[in-house]
């Protein structure tokens, strides 16, 4: 039985990591997941008296070994050491598709709109991220409010210095937080302390520079313990066309690197956007036009779609990053999350700190809920509490390509998750008491729930 304990190691020429037995951990409460085979709305499931097994692999990588009922795998790891955590629920960590490590100092700022946002707090704060020592300050909180607010996964923008870039892998991929970013590009249309800069002997101009830093930094970082890189530019109307058709040609040459940006978030972007780039269909189309639609391209909002929109992201494999505390606060209009699923484009939610206005994923749902409620502007319905959690966790999972390995908790997945204490609050206490079924549950912890919510969240650590 004790074999049964240890993580078992298979390929002996990793005799080095085998060279010593490598703990399992198990841990008995409730356990939320997610069955894919399962419509949305009905894929959660909660084993109330579970057990999860974690344990690493042949790596090192702690991953999840077993997940079910107590009863049925209590006998198989009896000599596992068993936390009992009564009364809590263990979920899956939460997956922010989308957020900007160097705005944790604007959120919350007060302006008329994106454009006066970007204009009168982001650019000047995007500037003093050029000193490698305020990056590596700003990282380090930012990182810390994600795990405290149980977020594991998380796709961020640096800004368009390197040393940011370099700063925010770096303290990643010190906490082991599964990060994607990139150089931010932006060659025109902004302060020239945030733009992109040319190389300091003069030699090649922003564009150039920015496309070979990005190279270099996706060589670096991409892969790399946990961390990913994503081309970023930051979006059309912010960068030249020499430099989006270089971005397009990095995503063509390392096709499993990520691309992120931003889409039809307000009107006034768009008709920017339109201005810029007359020939393309669409703004979204510009973005096609250059080589950055495909699997694996996030884009955050997309919220002034037509039909034919909707149509060319799903057919090229991107995905939209749903941000609706940002959309509320900048007051940039509504997702049409009917349309996406009856067109058949994925997404999945987003905190967009700081234009959003919470590092929760509790109240980016509640959000979401809001917005798909709305129903002057589109068809309003009502998205269900397990569609919800689902989008911020296996389905966010699903949409960046990561499906199986992050964003839930069955066997093989990476050991990212929460301990949920749903007496964290009197209120809380007292109204998830009431709950009848797990719809109820969830929907109680996403309405009333923060921070205070989360009892410790857990990283998949290498040993
Ligand atoms: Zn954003």
């Amino acid at each position: 039985m004790l074999r049964r304990a240890f993580g078992q190691c298979p390929d002996s020429s990793l005799g080095s990591l085998c060279s010593r037995l490598l703990p399992m951990k198990a841990y008995r409460a409730s356990i939320l997941s997610f069955t894919p085979d399962r419509e949305q709305g009905s894929c959660a499931v909660l084993e109330d008296d579970g057990l999860l097994v974690v344990g690493p692999d042949p790596l090192g990588r702690q991953r999840v070994q077993a997940s079910g009922p107590y009863h049925q795998l209590k006998a198989h790891f009896q000599a596992v050491p068993t936390e009992n955590l009564h009364g809590r629920v263990i979920a899956p960590g939460f997956i922010d598709m989308h957020n900007h490590f160097a705005q944790t100092n604007v959120i919350g700022s007060p302006a008329d709109g994106l454009l006066p946002w970007l204009e009168h707090y982001t650019f000047p704060e995007e500037q003093r991220f050029s000193s490698a020592q305020y990056s590596t300050e700003a990282a380090r909180f930012f990182l810390d409010e994600l795990l405290r607010n149980g977020v594991t996964t998380a796709l961020s923008f640096a800004t368009c210095s390197t040393e940011s870039v370099e700063a925010l892998f770096c303290e990643a991929q010190q906490r082991r937080v599964r990060l994607i970013s990139g150089l931010c590009l932006m060659d025109r249309h902004a302060p020239a302390g945030v733009l992109n800069r040319a190389a300091p002997d003069g030699s090649r101009n922003a564009c150039e520079q920015s496309l070979i830093d990005s190279e270099v930094l996706l060589q670096k970082w991409h892969g790399r313990d946990r961390l990913g890189y994503a081309v970023t530019p930051r979006f059309a109307p912010s960068c030249s066309e020499e430099q989006l058709r270089g971005a397009g040609y990095l995503a063509e040459r390392y096709p499993e690197a990520w691309i992120q940006s931003h889409v039809a978030e307000s009107r006034d972007e768009i008709a920017w956007a339109r201005q810029l780039f007359p020939t393309s269909r669409s703004y979204l189309a510009t973005y096609a036009d250059f080589g950055l639609l495909r699997r694996r391209a996030v884009y955050a909002h997309c919220i002034h779609f037509d039909d034919q929109d909707r149509t060319l992201m799903r057919d090229s494999g991107a995905v939209a990053a749903v941000s609706p505390t940002s959309n509320l606060f900048l007051g940039s209009g509504f997702f049409d999350s009917a349309a996406a699923d009856r067109i058949g484009l994925q997404y999945g939610l987003a905190s967009d700190v700081g234009g959003g206005t919470s590092f929760s994923p509790f109240h980016t749902m509640l959000a979401a809920y809001y917005v798909a409620r709305e129903g002057q502007s589109k068809v309003g319905r009502s998205l269900s509490p397990q569609q919800l959690w689902w989008q911020h966790t296996a389905g966010a999972a699903r949409a960046l390509g990561l499906e199986g390995v992050v964003g839930n908790l069955r066997p093989g997945c990476e050991a990212d998750f929460i301990v949920l204490n749903p007496q964290a609050t009197p209120l809380l206490a007292r109204r998830s008491a009431q709950a009848n079924n797990l719809d109820e549950l969830l929907f109680a912890m996403i309405v009333l729930g923060d921070d205070r919510l989360i009892e410790r969240t857990v990283i998949s650590q290498a040993q």
